[in-house]
């Protein structure tokens, strides 16, 4: 099994907190689109598994993408791996690109699932973001996309964000589970520091809320989203019955990926590799990669922290069979404190993190890396 990702990275305006890379100079798209299908002849054979579960094309702003032209991009990948089991073909999508228009274009694809970045629905913090889109706008794209039978909606929302008070998380949760989305992606802001939040801090501008503030913010969006019927199944996501996110799902078990495109990664059961061409160059052909080896123990650190990260947890049996017996001492040694403190729960094999106490994954996370 593995998974296949293309990357567009495009914006057409930059939002305030984002230091993802990303380019505005949307006339190279097409032919950046048309250097993505040769990377994908030269480069299909990183994947040592032929069957793909799902496809992903991720950004940036893959909807500024013609829904034609990522057709084109499914149908090519058809032609390389066996999709004969790929139940999950995401867009990710600014919501005020979601026009009837557009729905129409994207109803004759095989797009059966869309990523919506909302991150809000108050416009006073949408202007903050510097986000493209409005509240309304955003429950319109909603709304259009059920109109061609997109039955498998996420949504990104943001929390953590100083200076607006407390209701607009609220009310922006209740707006979510209104429109009664799939699923839902709660991240909470972080401050880079080469973006326009970044420099609004350095010159005292922006004070960020606190870790208690945080915790509580974290609180909220969990007691809201699993009364409303949402597992919280990741440290950042949360999905109705059965509807989990399988593409984001294969990445936190392991499972291989290649990416296409400017800046996409690529993991396998070797290495880890990376396009650092910029767009201009990946429009003009030229390939560059970096890339590291992986050991058995990146491996095993990679499974400790991504499945520690989700509601799963590590399973004992699994490192003793993939990773050798020798490591299931010190693991359990380093759970103690954790378990004393019920930040870590053990049932049979499973150490796992209960979501409540997601918000300090990372320390726990850390304790166990080899
Ligand atoms: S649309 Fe997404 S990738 Fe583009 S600037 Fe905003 S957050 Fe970053």
């Amino acid at each position: 099994m593995a998974t296949l990702y293309f990357h567009i990275p495009f914006c057409k305006r930059i939002c305030s907190y984002c230091d993802f890379y990303k380019v505005g100079a949307l006339d190279l798209l097409p032919r950046v689109v048309e250097s993505m299908h040769r990377e994908l002849d030269e480069r299909s054979s990183y994947l040592s598994e032929r069957q793909l579960t799902s496809i992903y094309f991720g950004g940036g702003t893959p909807s500024l993408v013609a829904p034609h032209d990522i057709e084109q991009l499914i149908n090519h990948a058809q032609e390389l791996f066996d999709c004969s089991k790929v139940e999950e073909i995401t867009i990710e999508a600014n919501p005020d690109d979601i026009t009837e228009e557009y729905v129409a274009a994207l109803k004759s694809t095989s797009v059966n699932r869309v990523s919506l970045g909302i991150q809000s629905f108050d416009d006073r913090v949408l202007q903050f973001m510097n986000r493209r889109h409005t509240g309304a706008e955003a429950e319109e794209a909603v709304k259009h996309l059920r109109m061609i039978g997109i039955n498998n909606i996420s949504i990104d929302l943001i929390f953590g964000i100083a200076g607006f008070g407390t209701s607009h998380l609220d009310e922006s949760l209740q707006r979510a589970i209104n429109l009664d989305v799939e699923h839902i992606s709660a991240y909470h802001l972080t401050i880079e520091e080469r973006t326009r939040l970044g420099m609004l801090m350095r010159k005292g501008e922006y004070t960020p809320i606190s870790d208690e503030e945080s915790e509580r913010e974290f609180l909220r969006v969990h007691n809201a989203l699993c009364s409303a019927g949402y597992d919280h199944y990741e440290v950042s996501n949360f999905a109705k019955p059965e509807l989990r996110a399988r593409h984001n799902s294969a990445y936190w078990q392991g499972v291989e990926y290649l990416g296409i495109g400017a800046g996409a990664h690529s993991f396998s059961r070797d290495n880890r590799t990376w396009c650092t061409s910029t767009a201009k160059e990946y429009a003009e052909g030229k390939f560059l990669y970096d890339g590291e080896e992986l050991t058995a123990t990146d491996h095993l650190n990679e499974y400790i922290m991504t499945s520690l990260r989700t509601s799963r947890g590590i399973d004992l049996e699994y490192i003793a069979k993939m990773f050798g017996t020798e490591h299931i001492a010190s693991i359990e040694r380093q759970a103690e404190p954790w378990i004393a403190s019920a930040t870590l729960l053990r049932h049979e094999n499973r150490l796992y993190i209960p979501a409540t106490h997601f918000l300090v994954s990372d320390a726990i996370i850390e304790s166990f890396f080899v």
